[in-house]
């Protein structure tokens, strides 16, 4: 057997694949990829004999040496438009040192090409995917599942097919959630498959539930056949997908034990840091590879659920702006995060925020892999290591322009002092440890509307004279109210005092009390109120605070109101107040 000249597009656009029989594809060079974990892959440049292409991985333990004629029998074309990867799986080696032709033709995914003069397989049938969008070209060429064992692949799944089967890994799975609704109490799970030419949210519910929840598992590969596909909830839909599928009688589900190297462990499609700040809205979900410029301490802040919740601010650069990123981490993946400056850090399906600039969010449905090694991850390490650790990155994810980095534990004397905000528009952003001294009683309670059409509203109300209340904004009057706080107190520690606002939530965790009951405290005869507010005082807590200069009666004035109240970790305090004196330590010359 010999070279067809004219073959590798044709395996690129998928109008050759392995139901058509083995191809013969000549090796250029090879050399080994890093290591992620599982298969040793070799990067090969790859010809047929007119044009060849640098965008192959082979998956072998062999080495490769210009010249092996190859006998490809299986393989994947994974990746998207912009970098189509031809993953060869199952091939031998024909013949060593055959001829390699000296005029060839670079050629990449997307670019013209001439057929071979005779055609290496039959013209196929294609189907229309209606309503795809974004995916990559060729995928009109795969089949259901035949008798040999060929799935589909993920990226052709429509609503409009009766009967399909594909073979994917599981590559995030979510907890069991418990849901009531009209007709009655429930339960689903969701979970992601990706097969390498897209990744696709499953959703189970109820029967499905019992019968799937324990086979689908984070890291296998499974077949999945017959579930109903609609179009997805881009809300709460991470995936590239078009469609997201329900599970339902008809599915099965099976683990494929063995075979399962061509299945990816994940794929992803990066974006530059400057692309997501310029075109990506709040709420998107994107893949990122970018190096760790800083990583922030742990911080716990109080949920609305009043849960305390972990959270860790890392701070990420990469090539493509000087502008930098704020990234969070959550929960035990904040507290368990370990990596410092200069590591690169890919993440599958961060959400996109924005606050104070685009900011991203890594979720219980991203992945983040540390030292993430292919050719994105390398070309980083090497930007990193010739531009990136000298350079200066703007932008508000850590560092403020004040030089006060935002979230910082801080002493009050500098706020008070002014050294770490700004008279022009801009908050500073600071954690303090200190005691509330001081609660002003008068006032403190006041009466806000419960709001109409179930909006909330809180704005203070007018007592008329017929005993109902009045919301001018609302422009209604209630029989009834809610009870909301707005404290003044003074907040001390070793080096000064401030005032500081703590509305509603805040306050009511500070006092461990709901307003309803404050309220109703306030309201009642006697020294029950003002016993109950003594007891609070001295009490030692973080405050997260926000302090801004505002012109009052042509003079400035510090305000600041309290944004967050949590205790005192000692054991993180601890190791902050060790890692600041480690800024005394002299300095190696
Ligand atoms: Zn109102």
């Amino acid at each position: 057997m010999s070279l067809t000249p004219g073959t590798l597009p044709l395996i690129f656009n998928k109008e050759v694949t392995p139901a058509d029989g083995p191809v013969y594809i000549l090796t250029i060079v090879c050399r080994e990829l890093n290591k992620t974990g599982g298969n040793r892959r070799l990067r090969g440049k790859l010809t047929d004999g007119k044009y060849e292409s640098q965008m192959s991985v082979i998956v072998t333990d062999k080495n490769l040496e210009k010249g092996d004629l190859l006998k490809i029998k299986h393989w994947n074309i994974t990746g998207n438009s912009d970098k189509m990867l031809f993953q060869v799986e199952d091939f031998e080696v024909e013949k060593k040192s055959f001829p390699v032709p000296k005029t060839l033709k670079g050629w990449r995914y997307g670019d013209a090409f001439e057929k071979p003069a005779k055609s290496v397989s039959a013209p196929k049938k294609k189907v229309a995917v209606p309503g795809a969008t974004g995916v990559a070209r060729g995928k009109e060429n795969a089949k259901p599942q035949t008798a040999d064992g060929r799935y589909m692949s993920v990226m052709t799944l429509t609503p409009y097919m009766n009967k399909w089967c594909i073979k994917a890994r599981v590559v995030q799975k979510g907890p069991l959630k418990e849901y009531q609704n009209a007709k009655g109490a429930g339960k689903l799970f969701a979970f992601t498959v990706d097969d390498g030419t897209c990744n696709l949210k499953i959703s189970a519910f109820n029967d499905e539930v019992d019968k799937f929840f324990n086979i689908v598992e984070k890291g296998k590969v499974v077949t999945i056949s017959n579930g109903q596909l609609k179009p997805k909830n881009a809300q709460y839909n991470s995936t590239n997908h078009d469609y997201e599928c329900t599970l339902g009688r008809m599915t099965t589900i099976e683990e494929v034990m063995d075979d399962c190297d061509d299945i990816p462990q994940m794929t992803f499609n990066f974006e530059p840091i400057s692309k997501i700040i310029s075109d990506r809205a709040k709420g998107a979900f994107v893949d990122v590879c970018a190096v760790i410029n800083e990583v922030g301490a742990i911080d716990t802040i109080n949920t609305r659920a009043g849960k305390q919740l972990e959270k860790r601010d890392l701070e990420i650069v990469d090539d493509s702006t000087k502008e930098k990123m704020r990234c969070t981490l959550w929960g035990q993946q904040a507290v368990d995060f370990s990596a410092s400056r200069g590591q690169v850090m890919a993440v599958k399906a961060a959400s996109v925020g924005e606050f104070q600039g685009k900011t991203l969010s890594v979720g219980r449905d991203s992945e983040i892999i540390l030292d993430f090694a292919e050719d994105h991850g390398q070309k980083l390490n090497v930007w990193w290591t010739q531009e990136g650790q000298d350079a200066a990155f703007e932008g508000q994810s850590g560092a403020g322009s004040s030089g006060g980095k935002r979230n910082e534990m801080v002493l009050l004397d500098s706020i008070m002092q002014g050294a770490n905000y700004q008279t022009d528009d801009k908050p500073y952003w600071f954690n303090s440890k200190c005691y509330l001294t001081y609660i002003k009683k008068e006032r403190m309670m006041y009466k806000g509307c419960p709001g109409k059409d179930d909006q909330k509203c809180n704005k203070k109300l007018i007592e008329e004279d017929d005993g109902m209340y009045r919301c001018e904004k609302c422009n209604q009057n209630f029989q009834n109210f809610n009870y909301r706080i707005m404290m003044q107190a003074a907040v001390t520690d070793g080096r000064g005092q401030q005032y500081c606002t703590f509305f509603g939530e805040t306050a009511e965790q500070i006092l461990g009390k709901p307003a309803d009951e404050l309220g109703e405290m306030f309201n009642s005869d006697g020294n029950e109120f003002d016993d109950f507010i003594n007891t609070k005082s001295c009490l030692e807590f973080i405050l997260g605070g926000r302090a801004k200069c505002e012109i009052y009666q042509d003079e400035q004035r510090l305000k600041v109101a309290a944004q967050r109240v949590a205790q005192i970790d000692f054991n993180k305090y601890g190791l902050d107040l060790a890692s600041r004196l480690q800024e005394f330590e002299p300095k190696a010359a």
